[in-house]
């Protein structure tokens, strides 16, 4: 039997440290909206954690153990939500943050769904496909029980792919006995998978990216570009700027970089970086390492690769007007409250990121009616989801706006902060709606 546990995990873990940050903006948009403290201290708590041992039959006969996680943070919107992620950086801290900040982003985005999260601690990158199917077979046996339809409904996120999503569905249904595709989202399309999945992440921050631009006057046309992490949710919003006549200067993946201040085509990046596992050495580009693409002078900076990548050390010298962050928790607080004194505009991931958990939606709703939508009916709906959410958020940044004497950019509160408060608002008026508070 699994091993489940809802208790508070050790502040003197060293592993807590992300968990930490991640609640410091709550903490912020608990105060705007006075929100008492032992409501602050319910939403600081993850409701369950489940952590289970995976044995793998490896290909050379060796049985080796991977640790697995799922977190639920908070179901008082509706079933947790939320990918499950293959890094060798996966710990229980790093899962019980990405779950908090999908309650935060459904709420955000006003999806029917809590947050949750899951992940196993293993480098994708160096196991057969055969060890992949094994560890997802077993990591879906283990955690059978824990999800479903109508309660923790996982999809894919960092080192995971829609044929892990597809194996993972069909070990659930075997255990459980029925045909249950909604139990999982960004499935392959021939087996309840939503037209539109596969990009909808990076769609979705290039409306968002169309929305700050328009709001805060950043002209797109030969607006200069700059990815760091140039994975599933990076490529389509690279070849959508592209095509709004962006220029690509900067690219980078986990082996390296590479710049062109002339710009890069995105289909060939994608297709170079397919060949050779690396955007490193990209024809006609400077060869820069991992990081740099946070730096290097652009317009629009993307983070889109992991957390943690835009500090109080580096934070002064980011050249773009505006962030745009594909990835979760890419900005530390302390760079938060730099950037915005210098005025930078930086669209959270909590709103920028919100498209993939919005199609996975729209996925789990055709999969319950069996109807399918077409490819033209979801990316109208997204856009729509994205326009709603990001005016939302706007809204509450003038609202809240902290100086109305300083640059529009410094009086109005920061976007991260104001969509706390539009989900946080969501979020708590549900659990009052249940009693739980
Ligand atoms: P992915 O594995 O497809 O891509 C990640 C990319 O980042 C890869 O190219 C990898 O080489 C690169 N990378 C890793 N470490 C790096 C480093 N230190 N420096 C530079 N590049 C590095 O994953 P993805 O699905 O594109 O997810 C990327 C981010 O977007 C994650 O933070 C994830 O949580 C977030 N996200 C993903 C989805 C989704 O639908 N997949 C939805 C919302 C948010």
């Amino acid at each position: 039997m699994p091993q489940f546990t809802n208790v508070k995990v050790s502040k003197v873990s060293e592993q807590t440290s992300l968990f930490e940050e991640a609640l410091k903006p709550l903490k912020r948009a608990a105060n705007i909206v006075n929100l008492e403290p032992d409501v602050v201290e319910v939403l600081s708590n993850p409701e369950q954690m489940l952590i289970v041992s995976i044995p793998v039959k490896m290909d050379d006969g060796r049985i080796k153990v991977f640790t697995g996680y799922r977190v639920r943070h908070n179901t008082s919107r509706g079933p947790a939500k939320g990918g499950i992620r293959y890094h060798p950086g996966v710990c229980l801290d790093e899962v019980k943050s990405l779950a908090f900040w999908m309650s935060v982003k459904n709420g955000v985005v006003g999806v029917p769904f809590g947050g949750g999260k899951g992940g196993i601690t293993c480098n994708p990158k160096k196991m057969s496909e055969g060890e992949l199917e094994r560890l997802t077979r077993g990591f879906a046996a283990r955690i059978a029980k824990f999800v479903g339809l109508d309660q923790d409904i996982p999809a894919p996120d960092v080192g995971t792919t829609a044929q892990i999503m597809g194996w993972f569905t069909d070990e659930y249904c075997k255990i459980v006995g029925k045909i249950v595709p909604g139990v999982i989202t960004a499935k392959p399309l021939s087996i309840g998978g939503s037209k539109g999945r596969g990009t909808a992440t990076g769609r979705g921050a290039f409306f968002a990216t169309l929305e700050a631009a328009k709001t805060f006057n950043i002209p797109l046309k030969g607006a200069r570009v700059s990815i760091q992490g140039y994975g599933n949710v990076a490529r389509p919003i690279a070849r959508d700027l592209y095509e709004m006549g962006c220029k690509i200067v900067a690219v980078s993946d986990s082996t390296g970089g590479a710049y062109n201040p002339k710009g890069m085509h995105p289909i060939e990046l994608t297709k170079f970086k397919t060949r050779t596992r690396s955007v490193k050495g990209f024809p006609g580009s400077k060869e820069i390492t991992t990081i740099d693409p946070i730096t290097v002078d652009c317009d629009i900076l993307i983070p889109a690769a992991l957390e943690n990548q835009i500090t109080k050390k580096n934070a002064n010298n980011v050249k773009a007007k505006l962030i745009i962050e594909e990835a979760n928790g890419p900005t530390t607080p302390e760079a938060d409250k730099i950037l915005h004194e210098r005025g930078t505009i930086v669209v959270p991931d909590v709103l920028a990121n919100a498209g993939g958990v919005t199609v996975s939606y729209f996925e789990w709703v055709q999969n319950r009616m069996g109807y399918y939508w077409s490819d033209e009916e979801v990316d109208e709906k997204l856009k729509q989801a994205i326009h709603k959410a990001f005016k939302a958020v706007y809204q509450n940044a003038q609202q809240y706006q902290v100086d109305s004497s300083k640059a529009p950019q410094q009086s109005l509160m920061d976007l991260r902060t104001a969509a706390y408060v539009t989900a946080i608002k969501k979020i708590v008026d549900a659990m009052r709606a249940l009693g739980r508070i």
